[in-house]
Parts: structure tokens; C-alpha cells; sequence
């Protein structure tokens, strides 16, 4: 019988995964395509082997776009219970990755709960992990440290690490040079920095790229390649430090691909919204067609409190232009730990964004349920536009508080017996108008 390490590993022999023939069918793409596409490294699975509840998904720029949720514990909000909560409300409400990026007490459990039973893709950043772990200053942990926790999380069943292992000893410079208005924002990619800055050496994650490699192999692990230098504010977007990045994240997809392990590279960040195209085509030339994991884009600084907004409208246009993945952001992005229903406003908002581009891409029945949702609101049917909608709650309780006051079955309070619809369906069947 011929073996296979990784996804990628067996899509190059020609072997047809359970995993790469669920997809296939999910994608309503032929099951040798598909087998293309991963062997190229231009779709990911990612799919641990030991996680086995796993409802594997494809992420790749001609897929559907997939959403990720960020979750975990923190010490200011350590309740596993809710933490939970947020998982099965996100995958309920159609998220196809969870991101936990507990950063307080023993992470282990809840992590292996996860994999055990959360049939959504799980990602981790196991540079965060790192501090808890081993409960050390971050400046006496050593390279191998980090590495070993990598091991760890590979062990117990997560199928994609964010890894920061673009940004190097002469990054440090760039950053001082270049006199950046946020610097580095991103949480990982800020340890690390500090993690070089106070050791003097270069990042464990560059450094040791090929011993990483060897675990991801060993365990199919997808490494998302973290984008330290993501820009934090639209004066930073597109500058040096995030293209030079950009460019070893280049030469490390190519790496990781020699040995089999897939990769997807995580972008930006804050960018101003005529940028966002321009940066999906830069990311796909430079990393080789990579899926690209966004985060955002954010397409302006001043709306805290609904940046779920900025977020769905990056999102959108770098989905169109290529984004495979959007990693979803919530009303409370930059002021606290998101609550459920913070993470129901940041899932509906990312949902928004995912199918709008994927209609505009053309992906094969992306707008079957749009046409249907049309269907149901030119008969006034609202139990069949409630099954539509992507938040059939909200629109029930929204329509249900405010019924028209005399017919409850046909229009609704907006216009009344004013409605087009109403009148037009009446008109077309030659039948009388009453509006007064
Ligand atoms: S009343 Fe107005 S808003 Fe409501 S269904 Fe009819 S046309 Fe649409």
C-alpha cells in the first residue's frame, strides 16, 4: 500500500485522501483537480492527523472563501466554559477554522477539547504558548523551547501553526530605520521581535525552519506563515518592512513545499481599501499562489467599536482579488476581549464578506441561495427567507417586533400596503390594489 505524509504528500503520489475527496465534493470540483491543486500547494487541508472529528475543509483563492475565529482565554477573561460557548455558536454560525490563542493558565485541556471535539479546522500561535507553558520570563526561554512546544501542538492535534518566521535580526533595523507609526502589531510577531531584541539572537522560528518542518511533516501540520510586520495603521501599509517580509515568506513557502507541508501566509493588516488588490496580486506572485490568510484588511483606524465593518469591507475586495481566508475581527477589535455576541457581530460580518466575493468570483452555486432568498421575498414568504438568511434569529426577531398592523402575512411595517412587492405580484395577476 503506498503511505503518504502530509495532504500535500499524498495529492503529489496521486492519492485520493478521504480528506481531499470530501473537499472535492464541498467545492463541486473534480476530485483530479483537486489533487492538483494541493500537490501545487495553491489549496491547503489542513488537517492534523490525530484530529480526527475534523470536517476537513479546502482553503485556496478559487474555493470557497473560509473564515476563521479567534478564541482563548486570557487573564483577564480565563472562563473556559464561555470560551466554549464562543466555539460552538462560531461553528454553528458557519466558521470553518477556530484560532485558539489562550494566552493564561494550563492551555493543554481545552486545546485537546478542541481537537477532540470541534469539527472545525484548529489553529494555534505556539509562540504565545511558549510563555504560559513554561511559565519563564520570555528571555530566558531558549529556541528549542519554542520549537518544542510546536512538537506539542502538533501532538495534540491542531492543524495549522502561525509561525513568525519572516521577520529576522536585520528586521529589527528596518523597523528602527523606517520609523513605522505602529511598528509591530502583531502579538506573536512583537515576542519574537522582543524574544531577539533581549537575546541577541536570530528568530528560533527562521533559524530553525527545517526541524519544524520535519514535525509539521511527521503530523501533517499546515504552517501559516505569520506576518509579524502586518501593518497596524493605513500610514504603515504596503511600506518595507512588510514587503521585505513578505518576500522571505516567499522563500519559505518554497521550503516548506520541498518537504511537503503546506503552507498558507497570513497579510495584512490595516490597509487603505484602493491598496487591497494591489497587495492579494503582490502576495500571490511573490509567495507562488500560497493561499492567503488575511486579517482584516481594516480599511480605516477611527471605527473601534465596528471594526467588524472596516474589516467585511477589506475583506470583500481582497477575497474578490485572491484572499482565500479571512480572518474574522469583532466590534470589540482594539478595545477588549470579544463576548458571544461580540463573536456573533464579527462571524456574520466576515460570512458577509466570504459569499459576497465569492459571487463575485463566480464560485460554482455561490448564489443559489441569493436567487432563492429572491424567490422567497417576491411570494412573501417569510419562514423561506428566514431559512435563507445568513442570521435567520435577528431577522425573525427584527420582523416579528415591528409586524404591519392590519395583515401580518404579506408585506411588512417598512412601507405597509405601500409595498412594491405586494402591489406588483397583484397588478401582475390582474388583481385589485387596496392601499388605503
Ligand atoms: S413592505 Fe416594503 S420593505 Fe417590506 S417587503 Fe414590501 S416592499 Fe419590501
Amino acid at each position: 500500500m503506498t503511505t503518504y505524509t502530509t495532504q500535500m504528500d499524498a495529492a503529489r503520489k496521486g492519492i485520493v485522501t478521504p480528506q481531499i475527496k470530501t473537499v472535492a465534493e464541498k467545492e463541486h470540483m473534480p476530485v483530479e483537480k483537486m489533487i492538483e491543486l494541493v500537490a501545487e500547494g495553491k489549496v491547503a487541508i489542513c488537517a492534523n492527523k490525530h484530529h480526527t472529528c475534523l470536517n476537513p475543509e479546502g482553503v485556496g483563492s478559487m474555493l470557497r472563501t473560509k473564515i476563521n475565529v479567534n478564541l482563548g482565554v486570557s487573564r483577564d477573561c480565563k472562563d473556559y466554559d464561555i470560551e466554549m460557548q464562543k466555539v460552538m455558536k462560531a461553528v454553528d454560525l458557519g466558521a470553518e477554522a477556530i484560532m485558539d490563542l489562550s494566552s493564561h493558565g494550563n492551555t493543554q485541556p481545552f486545546r485537546q477539547k478542541l481537537t477532540h471535539e470541534c469539527p472545525a479546522m484548529i489553529g494555534t500561535v505556539p509562540v504565545y504558548d511558549s510563555v504560559i507553558h513554561y511559565q519563564r520570563d520570555l528571555s530566558e526561554l531558549t529556541a528549542h523551547d519554542f520549537i518544542d512546544v510546536i512538537r506539542l501542538h502538533a501532538e495534540d492535534g491542531v492543524d495549522f501553526v502561525t509561525l513568525h518566521c519572516g521577520i529576522t535580526r536585520k528586521t529589527i533595523e528596518q523597523i528602527k530605520k523606517h520609523k513605522r507609526k505602529m511598528n509591530i502589531v502583531s502579538r506573536g510577531g512583537s515576542l519574537v521581535f522582543a524574544w531577539m531584541s533581549m537575546t541577541g539572537e536570530e528568530n528560533p522560528f527562521y533559524e530553525y525552519f527545517d526541524e519544524i518542518l520535519d514535525i509539521c511533516e511527521e503530523h501533517d501540520v499546515t504552517i501559516s506563515l505569520g506576518d509579524a510586520c502586518r501593518p497596524g495603521c493605513l500610514a504603515d501599509a504596503t511600506d518595507v518592512c512588510q514587503i521585505e517580509e513578505l518576500v522571505r515568506l516567499g522563500e519559505l513557502t518554497k521550503r516548506a513545499w520541498a518537504h511537503n507541508v503546506q503552507v498558507m501566509v497570513e497579510g495584512p493588516g490595516h490597509v487603505p481599501l484602493d491598496q487591497v488588490a494591489a497587495n492579494m496580486k503582490v502576495q500571490q506572485t511573490i509567495c507562488m499562489g500560497a493561499p492567503f490568510y488575511v486579517l482584516g484588511p481594516l480599511v480605516t483606524d477611527i471605527a473601534p467599536g465596528y471594526d467588524h465593518i472596516t474589516a467585511a469591507i477589506g475583506g470583500a475586495v481582497a477575497a474578490m482579488n485572491g484572499a482565500a481566508f479571512l480572518c474574522y475581527v469583532t466590534p470589540a477589535e482594539h478595545l477588549a476581549l470579544p463576548n458571544v455576541e461580540d463573536v456573533k457581530q464579527g462571524i456574520i460580518a466576515s460570512k458577509i464578506a466570504a459569499h459576497a466575493a465569492d459571487i463575485a468570483k463566480g464560485i460554482p452555486h455561490a448564489r443559489d441561495i441569493d436567487d432563492k432568498m429572491a424567490d422567497a421575498r417576491r411570494v412573501l414568504d417569510w419562514d423561506a427567507q428566514f431559512d435563507c438568511a445568513l442570521d435567520p434569529e435577528t431577522a425573525k426577531a427584527i420582523r416579528d417586533d415591528r409586524l404591519p398592523e392590519d395583515d401580518h402575512s404579506d408585506t411588512c411595517s417598512m412601507c405597509g400596503k405601500f409595498c412594491a412587492v405586494r402591489s406588483m405580484n397583484k397588478a401582475l395577476a390582474g388583481e385589485h390594489i387596496d392601499i388605503l
